[in-house]
Formats: C-alpha cells, structure tokens, sequence
C-alpha cells in the first residue's frame, strides 16, 4: 500500500512537472519562433524522431529542434532559454558518430542546431589560418581552399566531409596532424546569459592579431569551452598548414604480430627524432578489413551478391596485397630533401618489421596508367582495385576529407554503404567508440591490446582498434565496437563490453580522453576537486544551467 502510494505521488508529481514544463517550452516556442522563424524550430515528431537516431543504439528524449543561422540568433534564443530555464543542447553538424550523435547527454533538452552557421570569413594564406562558424565543415573549407587556389591544407580527420572542423575541436578530435582542439583560436562564445565573450586578443577591439597568438594576454580561456558546458561557440579560428613542397605516405604492413611492442617503439622513436611530424595511425586488422573492404568490393565489382563470398575473397586479397596485423599509415611532409631524407630514416628503422609501400602524387598517376593498360589480365584489375580503396586514406594524409571510410558502419553487419550518401544514425550499424590515452610505450601497447582482446571475446565482439601516435609521447587508442542496432541483445552486449573496457583501462591507469554520452557519469564525480571547480564554474558562465546539463560537468 506504501509502495503504490508513494509511487503515485511520484507519478503526479512528474506528470505535474511534465505538464509546467510542457507549457514553459510552449511558451518559448512561440519566441523562438519569432528569432529563427517558423521553418527552424521542429516539434513535429518525425523531424525530433529523425535528430534522434544515432549509431550508438542510444534513446534520448529531444523537446524540440531549432536551427538559427547568425550569432545574434543564438543570443536571442539563449536569452529566453534563460528566462524560460529550458536546457539547449547545441550541436554543431552532430556527426559525433559512436559517442552519441546529435543526442543531447541528459532527456529534455531542445536540440539548438548550428548547421545554418555556415560562413567561412576569412581565410588568410599568409599565415595559415581560416575564420569560421560551427556549421562549417570540412568538406565545405577543403572545397574552398580548391577553389581559391590557395597553398594551404587542413587538419583533417577520418569523419567524412560532412563533419565541422568546430564541432570536433569541441569534443577535443584529433586530425591527421595534430589534436584540433589545439589549432582554435579568437574564439566568439555566448554564454548563459545570452552575452558574448571573445577569447584570446580577440576581446581587444582593434586587434589584428588574435589569430596568430591564440593566448591573448591575462588567463587563457579556450580550454574552458571544449569538452565542457560553459558556453556556445559561434565563430573561431582554425589553424592550416601551409602546402608542403613533398608529400609522400607510407602503409607499412607489421609482418610478424608478435612484434608490436616493438614496431610502437620503433615508430615512437621516430616521432621523436622528427623524421615523421604527422599523427601515425596504426590499425589491427579489423580496422583494415571494415575500412577497405567495402571500397574494394565496390571497385571490385564481384558478380556475386553473397556477402559471406565477398568477405572471403576481399580478406584474400587484403592477405594476398600484405595487410598484415597491423598497418601503419604514415604521412611524411616537407621541403624535397627533407622528405627524402625522412623516407631514407624510416626505411632504414622499418624495413626489417614491415613491408613497405611508399605512396607519391606521382607513383599514382604511373600506377594507374600501367594498371589500365592491363586490365585485361586478373592480377591488374585486383592491383588497380586496391589502388583505387587505398587512395582516399592516402589523400587523408595530406588533407583531402573523404567519406570513404562510413563504410565501416555497414560492412560488420553484412552491407555495404549505400551508394548515393552514408546515413550511419539512419541505417542499421551500431558503433561505439572507446577512447583512452596511453604512454608511446610498445610493452604497454601490447599489454592493453591483450586484455582488449581478452574482454571483447567475452561478450562476443571483434574490436576494430587503431593505435594514434599522437606526438612524441602519447598513444591514443581508438577502440570500436561494431554491432546490429537492430537486435537489442547485440546492443546490450556492446554497451556491457564497453563498461568493462572502460573500467579496465581506469584501474590500469589510463582513463579515456573523451567518452559517449551514455558515460559521462562514469567521468564526472562530485566528490573530486577538480569536478567541483568546474561545477562551480558552470555559475558564473551559465548561471541558469541551460547549456548542454551533463556534458562534462555535473550540472
Ligand atoms: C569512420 C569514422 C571516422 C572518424 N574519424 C575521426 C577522427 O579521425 N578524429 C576524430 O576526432 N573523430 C573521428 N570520428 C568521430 C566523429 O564522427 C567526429 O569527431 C566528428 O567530427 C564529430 O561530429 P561533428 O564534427 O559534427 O561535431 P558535433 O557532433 O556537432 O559536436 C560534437 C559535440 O561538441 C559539442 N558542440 C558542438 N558544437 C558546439 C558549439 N558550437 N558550442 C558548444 N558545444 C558544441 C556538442 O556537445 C556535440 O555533441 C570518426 C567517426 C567515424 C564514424
């Protein structure tokens, strides 16, 4: 009787709750309405329902949808939002593929989209920086850059075009070059109360120098806005780099997977001398198979429809062409004789461990000349096809964003992508990312990729894993979980696996460096100091706590 009781009383309680909620949103729709205009604000079901899917199998409730296009747009909606005390959670594309999408970390939040904050403002040539708004993504600046003709190259990451070069620096993504969150500068943010804040010198009115020395003068504040809920960023500077003279890339093929510990160790070394100056991505052999895989089969052409054949005859050819356990993709950039002079140290470090294949603008175009030519014969058309898989991973390391690797959600569970566009939160492959940081240590490497192994096999799940050598001293690990989102225990069994994994790594000494919105309460704890300033921070930049509650914070 107590039991029904006090649960009918929180039941009534709720649902009054719901229903004063229900009307606050109401009325700040009709606002908000007034700000972004009919068109932008959805609270239809279908338009929430279509923001809310996503490839992690994650269920949040969105209260509504709005897409304003300028900063002042932002400011207004923010505004009410505070005066309504209605959580926003803002997005910048909401590509944020296996860590939850464009789901916001806690139900109840109106999804506050920054895709129509498209304006690239300035690009400066002269010193290696663009100006943009979240909405602007890769694809879009890397396009730019083609149409100007200007020497720069972007930071690129692996997520496809349609991704934002602001939005992954938010969540602290790491390029082919470098950690993105570094390379921001100048950053324009509208804090909680609808206020803006220039960060850097670009709180100085007059200053012409705000993206060239990110630091400003007095504390720096960047940091504060990325992996965390303090402020909407509305515009920001991205570091380029400028065009090398020589670009070359190396796939370096581990023959021998016990040597691992010591194919890191030799990669670290180096990293550390400044023969490689790029992030290298060292991938195990899953990683390999989801990612080429579907760009073979789509060169390849194979008559049969049967996935389980294709499979086989791709993983022979990957076999046949040196994939071995483990290939690293290395970048090499630089003046002529530096590059040669990099290639020389890495052949010279690597050769004993790996088969090598160096990859030039140049070896391409005469590659695919002689390879046409003999298209007649089977061993050229496999050769051209691989040619053909490898090259958008090639163009990656110098800059060039692609979609070539969405394939990877689809392959694992027997599709392959459709041909048009990849829609990952639409479609039915379920990926979960894990992401720690570890010391550029071989033994440790192994160690981990061991006990990844030992856990993965448990629950039943083959983990598709590529090792980042980020700088001199860190390695990232990228471990991700593929499954069928349409079968509930396949969905269960990767969330489970990816508690242990998570618990595994803390205990070991080795925390993730970003995490999915399903586990920031594994991350945040009131009871550590550092936790606690910055739930204390969230007062002074969004006294309301309306900016994205959860994320990377306790409030
Ligand atoms: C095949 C594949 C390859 C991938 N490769 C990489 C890779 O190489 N490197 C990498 O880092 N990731 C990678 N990813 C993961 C992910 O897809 C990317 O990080 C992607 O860039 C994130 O989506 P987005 O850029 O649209 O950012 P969003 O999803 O828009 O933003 C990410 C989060 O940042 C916050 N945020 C966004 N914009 C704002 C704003 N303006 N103000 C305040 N907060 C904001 C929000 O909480 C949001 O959820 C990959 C994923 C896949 C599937």
């Amino acid at each position: 009787m107590d039991t029904f009781h006090t649960e009918r009383s929180a039941v009534s309680r709720s649902e009054s709750f719901r229903g004063t909620r229900h009307v606050s949103i109401a009325r700040a729709c009709e606002r908000w309405k007034e700000i972004v205009g009919e068109k932008f604000l959805h609270v239809d079901e279908l338009t929430v329902t279509r923001f809310g899917e996503n490839v992690s199998g994650l269920s949040r409730e969105i209260a509504a949808v709005l897409q304003p296009a300028s900063t002042q747009e932002v400011q207004e909606v923010v505004r009410v939002a505070h005066e309504c005390r209605i959580p926003l959670y803002p997005i910048s594309r909401g590509c944020n593929w296996g860590l939850g999408s464009r789901l916001p970390v806690r139900s109840g939040a109106v999804l506050l989209d920054l895709s129509r904050l498209n304006r690239i403002h300035e690009v400066n040539a002269q010193h290696h920086y663009a100006v943009v708004e979240p909405g602007v993504t890769q694809g879009q600046l890397y396009d730019y850059l083609c149409e100007h003709h200007l020497p720069l190259m972007l930071n690129v990451t692996g997520a496809g075009r349609s991704t934002s070069l602001i939005g992954n620096a938010l969540e602290r993504g790491i390029g082919y070059f470098s950690s993105r969150a570094d390379s921001l500068s100048g950053m324009e943010v509208v804090m909680g109360n609808g206020e803006i804040l220039r960060t850097g010198f670009g709180s100085w009115p007059d200053s012409r120098i705000t993206h060239h020395y990110k630091h400003g003068i007095g504390p720096g504040l960047d940091s504060l806005f990325v992996q965390s809920n303090l402020g909407i960023v509305t515009r920001a500077g991205v570091e380029l780099l400028p065009a090398p003279e020589a670009h070359a890339a190396l796939i370096v093929s581990l023959r021998d997977e016990t040597k691992l510990g010591e194919f890191i160790n030799r990669l670290a070394d180096l990293r550390r001398r400044g023969a490689i100056q790029t992030v290298i991505h060292v991938g195990n052999r899953y990683r390999t198979e989801i990612t080429l895989a579907p760009l073979l089969c789509e060169r390849l052409q194979t008559e049969t429809s049967d996935f389980q054949t294709m499979k086989a005859s791709v993983e022979a050819l990957l076999a046949a062409e040196g994939f071995g356990s483990w290939s690293a993709v290395i970048g090499l950039l630089g003046t002529s004789a530096h590059l040669q002079a990099s290639l020389d140290e890495v052949k010279r470090e690597l050769s004993e461990l790996g088969r090598i294949s160096v990859l030039t603008d140049l070896k391409i175009r005469g590659a695919k000349k002689i390879l046409n030519a003999l298209s007649f014969l089977p061993w050229a058309r496999r050769k051209s096809a691989i040619l053909d898989a490898t090259e958008p991973l090639y163009g990656l390391s110098k800059g060039i964003p692609t979609d070539a690797a969405l394939g990877s959600l689809y392959w694992p569970i027997g599709e392959l992508p459709p041909k048009k566009q990849a829609r990952p939160d639409r479609d039915g492959g379920g990926m979960l990312y894990f992401l720690p940081m570890m010391p550029l240590e071989g033994n440790v490497a192994v160690e981990m990729m061991d006990l990844t192994k030992g856990i993965c096999d448990r629950f039943g799940f083959q983990p598709a894993t590529t090792l980042n050598v980020v700088d001199t001293r860190t390695l990232e690990a990228v471990i991700s979980l593929s499954f069928d989102r349409r079968k509930p225990d396949q969905v269960k069994a990767a969330h489970d696996c990816m508690e242990q994994l998570h618990a595994l790594y803390v205990e070991k000494g080795y925390p993730p460096y970003r995490v999915g919105i399903q586990s920031m309460n594994r991350v945040v704890d009131l009871n550590n100091p550092f936790w606690k300033v910055i739930h204390d921070l969230k007062h002074v930049f969004d006294p309301h706590h309306i900016i994205a509650p959860g994320r990377y914070n306790l409030l």
